[in-house]
């Protein structure tokens, strides 16, 4: 027993210093504040965009607070209770102070880099909940609001889709990457009645023993590709569907591939639309695309991944006419719905294919004595077993603010990407290489020292001039390449960003470029 034992006895008071509420109140204080102010100084552009320092340096600078912060307690014997609580909340604002100065810092409005948001910040704080509580939600029983709030934003989005929430459904998944995976297993599956069984072995699959074959949107995310890898439909099986001159899936050409594999045997698992491809923001046109798989019986998956979100705007939603034709669909919470990473769902116009990606049972998980809830324990579903409360925060978010707030950020951030194309075309030093549909932008800044150039110098030039302006904290942006010739690549999803912070971008840009050329 503890109690007879003087080590276990001090291991079990160590413990209870930690578990103690006060302490976690006096922290959480110190906490709030320190990160209201952080916001407040980002959002003020005081401070650097990135924090940008060498992996290696900032590594070891881990390890060392790891060494350096751990004495924050005496033992008990050695000093009263409060003052080493006291101690511990000073240590733990410095490490906060440590991982906050050394992070990019998406609030401030020069960030136009990745496709991550400035999050709504009141939503850290409902993940918060699920944080220190710890509700996992593998079944219902173990995250009974998590999992009550997941359906709830599922039942919700699929009605603006356009679904009945009678018989369609979803899953919230740990990102866009685990969302697409599920979504060509379930196809797969579907497809290949015996594949979770006996693999996908061509001459177990048809008569003619081809291989099954992927139809993807030729910039499809890579995640596609490794779905297919993953599935065992095999990487050579992927095949891109050819793209009209704005990098559209085309529907004709689409018509005509699957019209080909067919006639030569080859069953395919699904076509892969993208609303919208990554490289440039494309929307492929989905009615079209739907009408094409609907004559061709193939499963219509669509990667509405950051696009998804269009739905909630008005003036937007024409971008995804036709995607409630699609069979699944993936949407990320965590890029244009504003809210922390991760957060991804994936829909199922059937809601009974969702059982199709994972046919097992797992007895001490699932109770068959209750019928009919198994919609509800999300586990049988979906990859992760274990999974975070991942839709609590656009759950509080949602009930405290309504789609109004989305459609604004929606509204505002597309606008954003349509002045900044504005903004480059009608610089000399600027080329922008395609029309935004939304708030992707890609460009080239080419001085005029650079415009006798080849190709092969512009494209150096864009990169060092990234590398520049991201390590001195001035913004950040990504490099992308068109033509095999490196670009710039901006993502406008800081709602805050203006169009004086976009003067500013190409002031940032010509500044760092003269030093450069
Ligand atoms: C971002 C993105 C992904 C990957 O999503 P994660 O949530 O990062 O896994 C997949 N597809 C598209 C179209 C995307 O924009």
């Amino acid at each position: 027993m503890a109690s007879s034992d003087p080590e276990l006895e001090q291991a079990a008071s160590r413990i209870r210093r930690a578990y103690q509420p006060e302490l976690f109140r006096a922290a959480g204080d110190r906490l709030i504040d320190q990160l209201a102010s952080h916001l407040d100084r980002s959002e003020q552009s005081q401070g650097s965009v990135l924090n940008w320092t060498d992996p290696r340096q900032l590594t070891a600078q881990a390890l060392d607070s790891l060494n350096a912060f751990r004495a924050a307690w005496k033992s008990p014997a050695e000093e009263s209770p409060a003052v080493g609580d006291a101690r511990c909340v000073e240590q733990f604002a410095r490490l906060v102070e440590l991982a906050l100065a050394n992070g990019i810092n998406l609030h401030d409005p020069r960030y136009v880099g990745h496709q991550v948001p400035a999050p709504v910040p009141l939503a850290g704080l409902f993940d918060c909940i699920g944080a220190v509580t710890n509700n996992p939600m593998a079944i219902f029983e173990m995250g009974p609001w998590a999992s009550a709030a997941e359906q709830a934003m599922i039942r919700t989005l699929t009605g603006h889709i356009g679904w009945d929430s009678a018989n369609s459904g979803g899953i919230v998944t740990h990102g866009a990457s685990i969302a697409n995976l599920t979504a060509i297993l379930v196809a797969r599956n579907v497809k290949l009645g015996q594949s979770w069984e006996q693999g996908i072995a061509p001459e177990l699959q048809s008569a003619g023993g081809q291989p099954a074959k992927l139809v993807v949107q030729a910039d499809a995310h890579y995640c596609l590709a490794r779905a297919a890898g993953i599935t065992g439909i095999g990487t050579n099986h992927v095949v891109p569907a050819v793209l009209d001159s704005r990098r559209r899936m085309d529907p004709q050409r689409l018509d005509d591939s699957l019209t080909d594999l067919k006639r030569r045997g080859h069953p395919i698992i699904a076509v892969a639309a993208s609303s919208c491809a990554t490289p440039i923001g494309a929307f492929d046109p989905l009615v079209e695309i739907a009408d094409v798989c609907r004559r061709q019986e193939v499963w219509l998956h669509v990667d509405a991944a950051h696009g998804g979100a269009a739905l909630l705007s008005k003036k937007h939603r024409h971008l995804l006419a036709g995607l409630d034709q699609a069979d699944s669909l993936t949407w990320d919470a965590h890029k244009m719905l504003f809210v922390p990473a991760l957060c991804a769902f994936l829909f199922y116009k059937n809601k009974q294919h969702g059982f199709e990606a994972f046919r097992q049972s797992a007895p001490y998980l699932f109770d068959p004595s209750t019928p009919g809830l198994a919609e509800f324990d999300g586990g049988l579903r979906t990859l992760e077993c274990t999974k975070r409360g991942a839709a609590l925060g656009l759950w509080g978010v949602w009930s405290l603010f309504g789609p109004q707030l989305f459609e604004d950020l929606v509204d505002v951030t597309f606008a954003l990407g349509r002045t900044l194309y504005e903004k480059l075309a009608a610089a000399d030093d600027f080329v922008p290489l395609h029309e935004p549909q939304c708030n992707i932008v890609v460009f080239r800044h080419i001085p005029a020292k650079l415009r006798d150039a080849t190709p092969a110098e512009v494209g150096a030039f864009q990169l060092r001039l990234r590398r520049s302006v991201i390590e001195s904290g001035d913004s950040y942006l990504v490099p992308t390449a068109q033509n095999g010739v490196a670009a710039l690549r901006c993502t406008l999803i800081n709602p805050l960003t203006t169009a004086d912070h976009l003067d500013n971008l190409l002031a940032t840009l010509r500044h760092h470029g003269e030093r450069l050329t």
